[in-house]
């Protein structure tokens, strides 16, 4: 499958949809560079699939304007916008082989059989299915069917690749191969991708760029780690990842840093544009930026309380811990195997520390900019 040379940017201008009286996106808009692999994130219901499907050309626009590659394609039909689509379930006919699958798309735009067999064969290679050719979907695993209705998608070389869901139907592992094979393939053929996605962990392993969503608006677009280090809101701080958020008010600033006073008593923390002093803002700590400790040291320190909840998962431990103030506290210990790691179990007195350079300032008030033309 060849690379496309020149990758098309989707340019996307005060979107506006309602389905009868109910508003789903309002005055959205979004601009995704050439090339990127974008995902929609957001919980159910936020409008992610209402988006791609207004891209796809699959539902009208009420307002605004949808640009691919500075071509509009606002009210073009969809099989005119030069786009593979691959949903949730792969759509894929049942009675027709693999190869006859992935060739389905040649066949419409009538591309003689010598071209299209050597097309398709090189489509099966990619997705890494070069023996598969001859077998009808039902005798494929979840995964191999997902690869096929990549290769289907991909062999007619549209300018942008819409995946809904594309996963959602694979168990954890698999799941986590086709991440990879997923970013893999859409490097080496280049195409501008939109991913729709609620799984924040498959968000920040295949995006170049996330875009956070709620109730029809965009909260943030970021690259993943911009988009998980610096959370522009409690609610985005919360939903990747996890967050202990906690109420606090602005007592003093000076440069960069902040000094606020919260449940957890005076804290001097990194502060943004428009925390003002007087303000009420709000504080997230990410539990693996709290540390937890028990036996020596423990009665001394200045964050102390009790286990009041543990939860094993393999690799790590998360703990919720009673501040002696009342405040409950998440932290999140990596479990190694390492001798002097010590065991905290539930009701235990522990000790809680973390780095004031980690605690997340949330200024109250308007929404700050976060840059639509990512
Ligand atoms: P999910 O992750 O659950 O798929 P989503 O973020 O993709 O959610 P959408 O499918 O875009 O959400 O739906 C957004 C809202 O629009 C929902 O309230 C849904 O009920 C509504 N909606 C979607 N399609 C239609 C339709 N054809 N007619 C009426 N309402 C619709």
């Amino acid at each position: 499958m060849p690379r496309l040379l020149d990758p098309v940017e989707i340019s996307i201008g005060g979107l506006r949809k309602s389905f009868g009286p109910l508003v789903i996106l309002e005055d959205l808009s979004l601009h995704i560079p050439g090339g990127d692999i974008c995902c929609l994130l957001g919980p159910s219901g936020c409008g992610k699939t209402t988006l791609l499907r207004l891209i796809a050309g699959l539902e009208k626009v009420d307002r605004g304007t949808i640009r691919i590659g500075g071509v509009e394609v606002t009210h073009l039909a969809p099989h005119h916008r030069e786009l593979g689509m691959v949903f949730q379930n792969y759509a894929l006919f049942p009675h027709m082989t693999v190869a006859e699958n992935v060739a389905f798309g040649l066949r419409l735009r009538k591309v003689p059989p010598p071209e299209r067999q050597a097309r398709v064969a090189s489509a099966m290679t990619m997705v890494k299915l070069d023996k598969m050719g001859d077998r009808l979907p039902s005798q494929l695993s979840g995964g191999q069917r997902q690869r096929v209705a990549l290769a289907r998608s991909l062999i007619t070389q549209p300018k942008v690749l819409l995946l809904d869901e594309p996963l959602s139907a694979l168990d954890k592992k698999l799941r986590g191969q086709m991440q990879v094979e997923i970013k893999d393939l859409q490097r080496n053929v280049g195409v501008t991708t939109v991913v729709v996605t609620h799984d924040q962990e498959e968000a920040l392993a295949i995006a170049d760029r996330i875009v956070v969503m709620d109730g029809g608006r965009i909260l943030q677009i970021g690259r993943p780690r911009e988009v998980y280090d610096k959370p522009g809101s409690p609610f985005v701080a919360d939903f990747i990842g996890a967050s202990n958020t906690i109420e606090a008010k602005v007592m003093a600033r000076a440069r960069e840093m902040a000094t606020v006073s919260s449940p957890l008593g005076i804290l001097k923390v990194p502060a943004p544009h428009g925390a003002s002093i007087g303000s009420d803002c709000l504080l997230s700590i990410r539990p693996e930026n709290i540390n937890i400790l028990s036996g020596a040291g423990a009665e001394t320190a200045r964050w102390r309380g009790q286990v009041r909840h543990i939860v094993y998962k393999g690799n790590l431990t998360e703990y919720v811990v009673a501040l002696d103030n009342g405040v409950e506290l998440k932290a999140v210990r990596p479990n190694r195997a390492a001798e002097d790691q010590q065991e905290i179990a539930l009701e235990q007195n522990v000790s809680l520390s973390w780095s004031d350079h980690s605690v997340i300032l949330h200024a109250q008030g308007p929404t700050p900019d976060i840059g639509l033309r990512g």
